[in-house]
């Protein structure tokens, strides 16, 4: 999958979180330790632009592999997504105020990142309600376009977009807000596709389904995340029926 409208591309920062295992709209927390786009510890302000040309592959310090493609497209994928989905919901939301910064981490707990003061480490993706923020653990992120491909990066950040869409609407903890999340992800998809933002590639499908599996499978969180066939039907019912559907077909209750 791909961003067609690069001129976007200016700003931003990158995003991150699929199947956001572990933490819901409210846990985390992040702060950056700095370093390149792409580099754990790093963040992506929103006000400023990234480069992409000092990056190093996620979790080593290879040279040669800063030039590896899967590298490079998980990249641009963050960053361009990011305003794709900022300007998304802010066309879906009144007053939509976008998360402030996605920051990256390591995997294995050797970043400073927290959410709430908290460290954030395992191989996952999350919305950190308390700040605000998206994160992403950028090495498993890396691992996981090179086992699935690049729409593993769309379908993650736009259910962590769904995760900031709820906490912008006020959208309480309950036992759905992962399927709305997901729900809402097929239908900024699905949008955007249709709008000739997103542009599908062959494959794309499949890697989408392989995504959702993971989210489902990858976590001991299976209870709130929903079973793989639960998340693929909110992602689908999300691309059907779009974003105000999801509000009221997985609401609250
Ligand atoms: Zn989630």
């Amino acid at each position: 999958m791909s961003v067609r409208r690069m001129a976007a591309l200016s700003v931003v920062m990158a995003a991150a979180l699929g199947g956001c295992g572990v933490s819901t709209s409210g846990a985390e927390r992040a702060t950056a330790a700095g370093g390149g786009p792409g580099a754990a510890g790093s963040t992506y302000p929103r006000s400023s632009t990234t480069t992409g040309s000092s990056t190093t592959a996620p979790g080593t310090s290879n040279p040669d592999v800063a030039n590896d493609p899967v590298l490079k497209k998980m990249q641009a994928d963050l960053e361009s997504l990011t305003q794709t989905l900022d300007d998304y919901w802010a066309g879906k939301v009144d007053g939509y105020q976008p998360p402030q910064a996605v920051e990256t981490y390591l995997a294995d707990g050797s970043s400073t990142v927290t959410c709430g003061g908290r460290p954030v480490t395992g191989p996952n993706a999350a919305f950190c309600g308390s700040d605000n923020t998206v994160l992403v653990a950028i090495d498993w992120f890396y691992e996981q376009n090179q086992k699935i491909g690049d729409t593993f990066t769309y379908f993650v950040l736009a259910h962590e977009w769904g995760h900031s869409a709820q906490a912008n609407l006020g959208v309480p903890d309950n036992p759905n807000i992962e399927l709305q999340a997901d729900c809402f992800a097929g239908a900024f998809l699905q949008d955007e596709i249709d709008a000739g933002q997103l542009t599908e590639e062959p494959g794309d499908e499949q890697e989408l389904n392989q995504s959702i599996a993971l989210a489902s499978n990858d976590f001991g969180t299976k209870e709130k995340h929903g079973t793989l066939a639960q998340r693929a039907t909110a992602v689908e019912y999300g691309r059907t029926n779009r974003g105000q559907a999801c509000v009221s077909q997985y609401g609250p209750g």
